[in-house]
């Protein structure tokens, strides 16, 4: 099926185009085939493709080849590091774990799942800004807190969180520490150094990689065992055949989201401004998360009243793709749950948008996307 060419494609959070490189080198390991697991030259081809890609990946985070997990998605890497988080404190006689109220699903329902094996989920409560309370986390913290996951920025808000201080706190009471950065890698510098995680999740298809890719950054020495039986890939961290083509695209895509970082984030930033300023003026509107640090290139906004999801689906008729929220969710009927903890209530949360600019979307899309919506919003 061909792309509409004249398509405004504004759910770049959801989903960011794959970059031309990532096309290119995906295509390279799809020719190129071979098992890097194997002993013959195709496979040690493979083998130093995918070495090619873990080194690219470590090197964006400050991280050392050795302690990048491959896996196949954002939510498996959370898996992973919620499973590992949880399993280490059990055998230090730690059975809480601690995640901000806001956290992708993926990292929510992994630590509710852990509650079938002893464990016991406490959540972080958000600001109204949409940021996680550090004081009241603090608070939360005692010496059977196995593990805090706080992510790096939210899906929904695009609202940066004080990751290196709720790091600090962990670490202090002898926790762990897992970020997931998947809406943050590739858009702000982020450095496993700096914030001094033991884990780090991303994904590839959110910053132009081929769908199909994740890695967990493992902190140097922290045990970790694989959440499948299988063979020992990934130094017996996660089994099974790993996807060179999506791999080996997502090192390409990093190399260049890295490369072209503040470029990219000056014209994003602008285009949310551009859109924000045309839209302030409609009634009741808010934009959650306005007045906190928030990642470049992602506009949610709240139109009380009305219905979100319903307004996407307008503004798709019009050729205009957006969110009504984090795309995992659609289709459900609740109200979002990082909205809903920022204090707005159902009403107001169910008329939420994402708009989610990438490099390639243009001051025009941004004025169009305001004309229709001023005018969806009028009728
Ligand atoms: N975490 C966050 C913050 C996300 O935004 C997403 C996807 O939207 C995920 C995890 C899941 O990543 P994936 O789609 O690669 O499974």
């Amino acid at each position: 099926m061909e792309k509409t060419k004249d398509r405004i494609y504004a759910d770049c959070a959801a989903q960011h185009p794959p970059r031309q490189v990532a096309i290119e080198e995906a295509m390279c390991a799809i020719r190129n085939f071979g098992n890097p697991s194997g002993v013959h030259s195709a496979a040690s081809d493979a083998a130093a493709m995918l070495f090619e890609a873990r080194r690219k990946t470590a090197a964006a985070l400050g991280a050392k080849p050795s302690e990048v997990v491959f896996t196949s998605s954002g939510t498996e890497a959370d898996n992973l590091a919620i499973y590992n988080g949880s399993m280490q404190g059990m055998r230090q006689g730690r059975n809480r774990l601690l995640v901000f109220v806001g956290e992708h699903k993926a990292v929510i329902n992994a630590a509710k799942m852990t509650e079938r094996i002893g464990m016991t989920v406490d959540y972080v409560p958000s600001t109204p800004d949409g940021v996680a309370d550090i004081m009241k986390l603090e608070h939360m913290l005692d010496d059977k807190v196995a593990m805090v996951s706080l992510m790096y920025a939210n899906n929904e808000t695009g609202v940066i969180q004080p990751v290196k201080q709720a790091a600090q706190l962990a670490h202090k009471c002898g926790a762990l520490f897992h970020t997931d950065a998947v809406q943050a890698v590739g858009h702000i510098p982020v450095s496993v150094k700096d914030i001094e995680c033991d884990m780090l999740s991303l994904s590839a298809h959110k910053f132009g990689g081929i769908v199909g890719a994740g890695a967990l950054y493992v902190r140097d020495n922290l045990p970790i065992v694989p959440q499948m039986a299988g063979g020992m890939q990934e130094r017996g961290r996660r089994a099974g055949t790993e996807a060179l083509p999506a791999i080996y695209a997502m090192g390409a895509a990093i190399e260049a989201a890295y490369a072209d970082m503040e470029r990219e984030a000056a014209h994003t930033e602008k285009l949310c401004s551009v859109l924000k300023e045309r839209l302030k003026h409609i009634d009741n509107i808010c934009f959650p998360g306005e007045n906190a640090e928030r990642l470049p290139g992602v506009l949610c906004l709240l139109l009380p009243g009305k219905d979100g999801e319903r307004i996407a689906l307008l503004l798709d008729r019009e050729g205009i793709c957006a969110s009504s929220g984090a795309a995992c969710t659609t289709g459900d009927a609740a109200a979002s749950h990082v909205l809903t903890a920022m204090g707005y209530d159902e009403r107001a949360a169910k008329g939420a948008l994402r708009f989610s600019f990438c490099a390639e979307n243009s001051f025009a899309d941004a004025e169009r996307i305001a004309e229709v919506l001023l005018r969806i919003i009028d009728e």
